[in-house]
């Protein structure tokens, strides 16, 4: 095979202004036509880089120096924002952050999605944002271990390697994840209780999960275990009962505290299931009026005021009158389901996991919501054979698959169906317009679209839209 020759070399220093962001929130920039992806450096920049890996066409390269800073570039939040990784854009403003997600859909839209810049110009509303874009998410996980001096560390996985850097501020949680972390660190300290090493897959404490509900101000913590059980479990539980967690003027009370067994050798971070040992199992939280039951192990939205301006979102493109059939695919544990089951005749939900269908049908029984009725299985698999065999029908399908986005099979029975109308929830732009390529290809046309961000200092952008069937 011929070696793909380059204009540049590794190593080599490069000077050039940065004109766009890529999947990764990495900075994008063009000399004589040579593309460098550069990670760190924000739209605007003008800098030096020092190539890492030359392709023909383009090339990686590590930023250097910012020669000229960008006027959106800010100074992370986080000190630790550039080695850890997690939050890609934390160095822009959190208006371009918007900017840049607002572009990210249109241009998928375009691209993808095959419809004309006019087209997308007159269905596309103005991106959801948030007034305080940090402290945000209801979860946080914690790898705990050891540093090289031999401390008890919690913090973060430096980018792509397996070693623990101590940071336990992270700027997305709430900050009582701190105190709780410190506590944690201490009674393990005092106790002499041992920090989990994972090249040699031994000592016990191997994360911190802790879990919050925003409207409830519960709070769980579940310390996941390399082993059966933990040595000293009532001094733990009077330890993390003992402290008094503030933040902001908002007091916040540990309801839950578990342990989960995970002795595998594997990356997963939670095992297969929890033992309680203060509390319920669960926290309660609410979206809108909705309760739900969370257990370390269910799956919930992490960032709970902007899932509810998803969710309503999601009503109001729904725009259910009270009677409608409404079917609610890749449902989770039924958050969407029981959100619009309020407003709808009937709800169907279809998830592939037998789990999520559990906690669906007893958030379902919570909220005594009697007209939601919930199927395990593929969204492409269940509704063919409900809607063939059974003839189940549908006034509004709500859509919210994972992101490689729907299966062709479960598109195409959605058509069949004739929904008056389609709601498309999508945690990626790219297979959203490539779904949307082929709805309007099929009898519907795109009505309204907006962005909604789940996940500020992120690259991860959700994207609602609105599907009407065409008039014949
Ligand atoms: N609507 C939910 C969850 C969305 S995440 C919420 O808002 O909380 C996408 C969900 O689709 C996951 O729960 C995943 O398990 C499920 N899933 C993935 N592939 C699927 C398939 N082929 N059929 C049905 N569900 C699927």
């Amino acid at each position: 095979m011929m070696s793909e020759k380059s204009i540049y070399q590794k190593n080599d220093m490069v000077t050039v202004t940065i004109e766009d962001a890529g999947m990764d929130g990495e900075g994008i920039g063009k000399v004589d036509g040579y593309t460098l992806f550069i990670k760190d450096a924000v739209i605007g920049d003008q800098v030096e880089a020092k190539i890492m890996k030359a392709k023909k066409n383009y090339a990686y390269a590590r930023l250097e120096k910012v020669l000229a800073p960008s006027p959106f570039r800010v100074q992370p939040l986080c000190d630790y924002a550039r080695v850890c990784g997690g939050c890609q854009m934390q160095a822009m403003s959190y208006d371009e952050q918007l900017k840049f997600k607002e572009r990210k859909i249109f241009h998928d839209l375009v691209r993808i999605g095959g419809f004309t810049e006019e087209e997308i110009e007159k269905v596309m509303e103005p991106i959801v944002g948030m007034d305080e874009p940090f402290y945000y998410r209801n979860k946080a996980q914690y790898p705990v271990g050891t540093d090289k001096d031999g401390n008890l560390v919690a913090g973060f996985y430096a980018g792509r390697t397996h070693s623990i850097i101590a940071n336990t501020d992270c700027k997305l949680g709430i900050t009582v994840n701190q105190q709780i972390l410190e506590a944690v660190l201490s009674f393990m300290k005092e106790n002499h209780i041992s920090a989990y090493d994972e090249k040699l897959h031994k000592g016990l404490v191997r994360h911190v999960l802790i879990r919050c509900g925003f409207t409830t101000k519960e709070v769980m913590v579940c310390l996941v275990i390399n082993g059966k059980s933990f040595p000293k479990e009532r001094e733990l539980v009077d330890c993390l009962l003992g402290l008094k967690l503030e933040d902001q003027g908002r007091e916040w009370n540990i309801t839950s505290i578990c342990t989960s067994s995970n002795t595998k050798d594997t990356n997963v971070i939670m095992g297969d299931s929890f033992d309680v040992l203060f509390g319920k199992g669960h926290i309660t939280d609410y979206i809108g009026d909705v309760a739900f039951q969370i257990s370390p192990l269910s799956f919930y939205q992490v960032n709970p005021m902007q899932t509810k301006k998803l969710y309503e979102l999601a009503l109001e493109y729904a725009n259910l009158s009270g009677d409608e059939t409404v079917w609610d695919l890749y449902c989770g544990i039924g958050t969407i389901s029981l959100f619009l089951a309020k407003k709808a005749g009937k709800v169907y939900g279809v998830e592939i996991i037998p789990q999520a269908i559990d906690n669906a049908r007893e958030n379902a029984s919570i909220n005594h919501i009697g007209n939601a009725e919930f199927f395990v299985g593929k969204a492409e698999e269940v509704l063919p054979e409900k809607y063939e065999k059974e003839q189940i029908r549908a006034d509004v399908i709500v859509v919210d698959p994972p992101r490689k986005g729907c299966d062709e099979k479960c598109l195409n029975t959605m058509v069949k169906m004739k929904p008056e109308r389609i709601v498309y929830v999508s945690c990626d732009p790219a297979t959203l317009a490539r779904d949307l390529k082929y709805l309007r290809e099929n009898g519907y046309e795109v009505k309204r679209v907006r962005g909604v961000d789940q996940f500020p200092q992120t690259v991860h952008v959700e994207t609602v839209a609105l599907l009407t069937k065409k008039a014949r």
